[in-house]
């Protein structure tokens, strides 16, 4: 083989290892257009190759105690990975918050870990297209950014990594940025 070429290859393969991936795991029917709209976002955002798994089924054991949405930690550790992984469902998804046992949420993720959940539930009510979309995608981006190690951000209010606080306001007045100081704990410019 003439050096030329063993040297490219050798550029290819270092450069496929550097590139990380990420599994997208819908929970129950998922539209083709989110888990697109999600792919394309992590993959540009991250620089992640995304793998989009085959949809798997709602269980019992996930249902939160009212039985009318799912627990979203009840989520994360059912289908807890050991590669990155972020499940999404158009199911609305709940956790325990201080003394309100079903808090709905947008999205939970371990921090720092692998795995991440995103519900698109409370994401789509009286919007265009367009605004979901952009919608799901800073949620999915937040999400990760937990598994990555971040938490909250009290820097910038544009930061896609400040506490919605179950409001979707917050995650509206959001930009697709991390500001310096969450780009900084990050190691991403
Ligand atoms: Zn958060
Ligand atoms: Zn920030």
């Amino acid at each position: 083989m003439q050096p030329i070429i063993v040297s490219l290859l050798i550029f290819l393969s270092l450069t496929l290892q550097a590139q990380k991936n990420i599994f997208i795991q819908p929970l129950g029917e998922v539209s083709t257009q989110v888990i697109n709209v999600i792919k394309s976002s992590v993959e540009q955002f991250y620089g992640f190759n995304c793998i989009v798994k085959p949809k798997v089924n709602f269980t019992n054991e996930i249902l939160a105690d009212s039985r009318t949405r799912y627990e979203a930690s009840r989520i994360l550790k059912k289908y807890k990975s050991t590669e990155n992984l972020l499940i999404i469902t158009e199911k609305d998804i709940a956790c325990e918050k201080g003394s309100i046992h079903e808090w709905g949420i947008f999205g939970l993720g371990y921090r720092p870990g692998v795995t991440c959940v995103v519900s698109t539930f409370r994401l789509k009510r009286n919007v265009s297209k367009d605004k979901f979309y952009d919608r799901v995608t800073k949620v999915c981006l937040h999400e990760i950014g937990h598994n990555l190690g971040l938490v909250h951000c009290n820097f910038d209010k544009k930061c896609m990594m400040n506490d919605a606080r179950g409001k979707i306001k917050q995650v509206d007045q959001e930009k697709i940025w991390f500001c310096d100081n969450c780009k900084k704990n990050i190691g991403i410019h």
